[in-house]
This record gives C-alpha cells, structure tokens and sequence, in this order.
C-alpha cells in the first residue's frame, strides 16, 4: 500500500516538478509570425498534461533497467512496482487531461492521433505524431496541430 501511495504521489509531483520549470524556464516569447500563430488558451493543462507524458516515458526507463538489476543480484521488486504504477497513474492523468486539449482551428483533440500518419505531423526530436507535440510543448513555446497544421503558441506564466 505505502508503494502504491509513493508512486502516485511521487510520479504526480514530478510531473508537477517538470511542469512547474517549463513555466518558469523561458519568458513570455513573442512569436515571429503571430498572424498564423494562435494562442493556445488551456497552456497550463498542455504542459501539465505533456509532462505527465515525460514522467512515464521515464517511468518505463527505470522499469526496463529495474528488469534487468535481478541479473546483476540486485533485488528490485520495489522499483519494477513503483515504477509501474507511476506510469499507468501517469498515463491516466494524461488520458484525463488530454480529452479537454482541442485545437483552437479544427476542434479536434490534440494528442489523439487516429491514424499513423496524421496529414500535418511534425518531426521533432525524432518523434513524430502525438509524442512531437509532447514534445514541442515541453521545449519550444509552441505546437502545431497534426489534425490541420494551425501553429498554436503556449504562454509561459498562464
Ligand atoms: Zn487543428
């Protein structure tokens, strides 16, 4: 029980960590070409929303490593379950979050990504479709829709 209260709050106060410096790491940029550029009104959930990605995407580090540690005779039951349930209480925030997260221009949600190409997927980092705009949201101050490629700009402070 005491794991599975460590992992759910650790992994909510990480994310909340990693949200908290996205919004104080840049100031308010003004972007280049604010005529295409929209302005995304719900900046606080997408970063929220996004870190909460990043924190169970390092969750599954940590649990494949922890698959491992037994090998070299360290004992790891503990870290392959907090590992764990961080990840699905993260992958469940995200999902959560993420339902509220439409685009300003084509009203459909931004990280739900149907097929395997969406027409106005951005590369970034490597990543392509729904994990770009992760992505793109935690490091640049913007995003663009791979439903209709309309350019949504994050503020920093919201
Ligand atoms: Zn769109």
């Amino acid at each position: 029980m005491s794991v599975f209260l460590i992992s759910f709050f650790g992994s909510i106060v990480a994310a909340l960590l990693v949200s908290w410096i996205r919004r104080h790491k840049n100031p308010d940029p003004t972007p280049a070409n604010s005529n295409k550029t929209a302005e995304f009104s719900r900046s606080k959930t997408i970063i929220f929303s996004s870190a909460c990605v990043l924190v169970s995407w390092l969750c599954m580090v940590v649990f494949l490593i922890a698959v491992f540690l037994p090998s070299f005779g360290i004992e790891s039951n503990i870290v392959l379950a907090t590992s764990l349930i961080s990840f699905f209480v993260m992958a469940i925030i995200y999902l959560l979050t993420s339902f509220q997260l439409k685009c300003t221009n084509c009203q459909k949600r931004v990280f739900f990504q149907i097929s395997e190409n969406p027409p106005f997927s951005i590369k970034f980092k490597g990543l392509t479709g729904w994990s770009s705009i992760v992505l793109q949201v935690l490091l640049m101050n913007s995003f663009t829709c791979m439903h209709c490629g309309k350019k949504h700009s994050i503020k920093s402070n919201a």
